[in-house]
């Protein structure tokens, strides 16, 4: 099938999101029941976090500056009451569905961009005695030039296993977790391969940290019929230890994550195995029914 539009549990929205029901839900909750149990063979420590990540956080990392492209903000009226007067009697919205702002609140948030920037922020500051393993599954937002349903959204969910700890512990967390991922994807069959990449900077040839990545690859991802990353292996050395102050053993810790796009990863079964669990993999459709 070339596209999913027509598929009877799914519906795709203007606004560049999906709605899923039956077999979809079903295959997305079963998908990210695998990851779990891939984070649970580290013994993952769980978290659930807001949607809103505060804008001076992020910016430790330079995000604002890096990916200002890819930003989504939430935006309220400032409280005024004759501003808000003024918002409600003037016609609030144009013929074309926009929204007709009026003075705005200062924004000091941004709509979680990646699920693991979580996870640096609450452990900022603070010394660790042992390597951290995380788990974590996050709405994020992300602008984009184009939307296209599952394969592309502006907002998708991301489900990230993550380690903190020395070189070391980092380096040897990614090397087994991409083993078991490698292994999850051998048991359905899907067809992946594992491809070097660099992040989406914002204007990349003149941002160091994107020459930086081109010198020493810090991301591999997991592509589907060679075009559809459906996640990534990232390592990320200090940066995050450093920005947001995190120790291990004297020195800045280390930090790697594997990120899973789990809408990508519906789009690859149903595109390789065809839209119902009928046809799905034995692996998955074993427990779907
Ligand atoms: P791409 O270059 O394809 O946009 P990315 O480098 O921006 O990918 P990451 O930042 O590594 O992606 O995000 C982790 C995973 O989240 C991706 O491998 C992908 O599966 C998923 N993902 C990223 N952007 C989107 C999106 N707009 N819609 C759906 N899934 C996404
Ligand atoms: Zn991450
Ligand atoms: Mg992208």
């Amino acid at each position: 099938m070339s596209d999913f539009l027509t598929h009877p549990d799914l519906r795709f929205h203007e606004n560049g999101q999906t709605s899923f029901q039956g077999d979809l839900l079903k295959l997305f909750r079963l998908l990210d029941a695998s990851f779990l149990r891939i984070a649970s063979q580290f013994n993952a420590n769980e978290h659930r976090f807001p949607i809103f990540i505060p804008a001076k956080e992020l910016q430790k990392v330079h995000y604002l500056s890096s990916f200002p492209h890819l930003a989504t903000f939430p935006v309220t009226l400032d409280s005024d009451a004759k501003n808000l007067e003024t918002f409600s009697n003037s016609e609030p919205l144009s013929s074309g569905g926009e929204v007709k702002l009026t003075k705005i609140a200062p924004i000091k948030d941004l709509l979680t961009p990646a699920a693991c920037y979580h996870f640096y922020v609450h452990h900022q500051g603070s010394t660790l005695t042992g390597p951290l393993y995380l788990t974590t599954r996050a709405r994020c937002f992300r602008r984009e030039a184009y939307y296209a349903p599952l394969e592309r959204q502006w907002s998708f969910h991301m489900r990230e296993i993550v380690c903190v700890g020395t070189s070391d512990e980092v380096q040897a967390f990614l090397e087994t977790c991409r083993k078991r991922v490698e292994e999850f994807i051998a048991g359905l069959g899907l067809k992946i391969e594992w491809l070097i990449a660099t992040d989406p900077f914002f204007n990349p040839s003149k941002n160091p940290k994107f020459l930086m990545q081109k010198l020493q690859p810090n991301k591999t991802e997991m592509v589907f019929d060679g075009k559809l990353a459906i996640g990534s292996v990232n390592f990320h050395r200090n940066y995050f230890g450093e920005a947001f102050a995190i120790q291990k053993s004297g020195q800045e810790a280390y930090s790697g994550c594997v990120a899973f796009g789990v809408e990508r990863w519906m789009a690859a079964i149903i595109r390789q195995f065809g839209p119902g669990k009928r046809t799905w993999p034995g692996a998955l459709a074993k427990e779907i029914l």
